[in-house]
């Protein structure tokens, strides 16, 4: 069933509607799974969707400017954000900010120093990056510290309050700007589908056709599907390449569908991970496909990998043609345009 589609003031412009099929595929994602942490809805960002991003973005300009404002009257000033989770989105967030708040002289905001700016990354793991190897979350947190970013592991939020978090042993810190990057949730009505089976955080669970278990003429892959992975206890990991490399899976056994043939086994080959830290440096592992060993890799280096991957995922949605054109008018861009967007 296909809901309505309402325009922004909430009129209807197409009906709600039931499409039949003999092959499903459900490739919806998923969202930031809070645990049930008291207060994280309410005190929260989250950067699932482009409106909430858009959201985070003005409100840290707000701040920046409040702050700036305080200061200029001589008023005690200092404005603390707090990234909970320090998987690569949090990590990579608590560069970008830092390096925005280096910035914000150049925007006029004379009265703000960076050192005004506490941005804190809080792990409940003992180390940052933890589905990752030790060795990368080791140049992170390292990079990191550079940056005057305050890294706690081993330390689970228990819950979120207007203006400060709580912390599992009792401790209370400031944070005017919270965000939430720990973990995902498939969207929980997935779990109250007829028929299928779903695991704990909602995500569909699939054999390694990607064939749902109860149903082989439903399929789903990415973020929504759990998958198991051969010779491990571990399903195949939330990421934008496992999402791919499933999604060329599934082509190949669509295809196979219409010719009467087999439907094909997924594997998952894990080619590494970079972790780019804003204009500051990239790090990141790439793992050798015929030995299986992962190479350490760090600045330009990894940054040309970083580059090139964020272009092959634009060659694999637009083509070659399209994507140099991309390149060209993103060039230009950042020669016309100010880092920082303030607006
Ligand atoms: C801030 C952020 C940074 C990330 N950075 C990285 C990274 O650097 N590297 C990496 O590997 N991964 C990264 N990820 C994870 C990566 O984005 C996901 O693993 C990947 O997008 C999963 O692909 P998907 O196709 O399963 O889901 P998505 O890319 O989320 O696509 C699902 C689509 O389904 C749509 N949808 C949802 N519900 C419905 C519905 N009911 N009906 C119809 N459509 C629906 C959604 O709007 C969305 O367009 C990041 C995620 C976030 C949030």
């Amino acid at each position: 069933m296909i809901a309505p589609f309402l325009d922004e003031e909430g009129r209807e412009v197409v009906p709600e509607r039931h499409l039949q099929y003999d092959t499903l595929v459900i490739a919806i994602g998923s969202t930031a799974n809070d645990f049930g942490t008291p207060g994280a809805q309410e005190h929260c960002l989250f950067l699932d969707s482009l409106k909430q991003a858009r959201r985070f973005h003005n409100l840290m300009l707000n701040a920046f400017l409040r702050t700036n404002h305080e200061a200029h009257q001589g008023h005690s000033h200092q404005l603390n954000i707090s990234i909970i989770g320090a998987g690569a989105t949090g990590v990579e967030l608590a560069a970008e900010l830092r390096l925005a708040s280096r910035e914000l002289p150049v925007y006029g905001m004379n009265h703000l120093q960076a050192s005004d700016v506490s941005i804190t990354v809080i792990e409940a793991a003992e180390r940052i990056l933890p589905a990752l190897p030790e060795r990368l979350s080791v140049a992170a947190t390292r990079e990191l510290e550079r940056q005057n970013v305050l890294v706690l592991t081993g330390q689970p939020v228990s819950e979120i309050r207007k203006n400060s978090l709580l912390m599992k042993d009792g401790t209370e810190l400031p944070s005017e700007m919270t965000i939430w990057a720990a973990g995902i949730k498939a969207p929980p009505f997935l779990a109250q589908l007829d028929g299928l089976e779903a695991n704990r955080t909602n995500q569909l669970v699939v054999q390694q056709t990607l064939q749902t278990t109860l149903d082989a003429n439903i399929f789903a892959f990415g973020d929504c599907a759990s998958c198991p992975q051969p010779n491990s206890d571990h399903p195949v990991p939330p990421r934008a390449q496992a999402a791919h490399q499933q999604a060329d899976a599934l082509f190949k056994t669509l295809r196979n569908r219409l010719q009467g043939k087999e439907p094909v086994a997924f594997v998952y080959n894990d080619h590494g991970s970079l972790i780019n830290f804003s204009r500051y440096t990239t790090v990141g592992n790439l793992m050798g496909n015929l030995s299986g060993r992962s190479m350490y890799i760090e600045g330009k280096v990894a940054r040309l990998f970083y580059a090139s991957l964020y272009r092959m995922h634009q060659v694999a949605l637009h083509g070659f043609l399209r994507t140099g054109v991309i390149w060209l008018m993103d060039k230009i861009s950042r020669a016309m345009h100010p880092r920082l967007k303030m607006h």
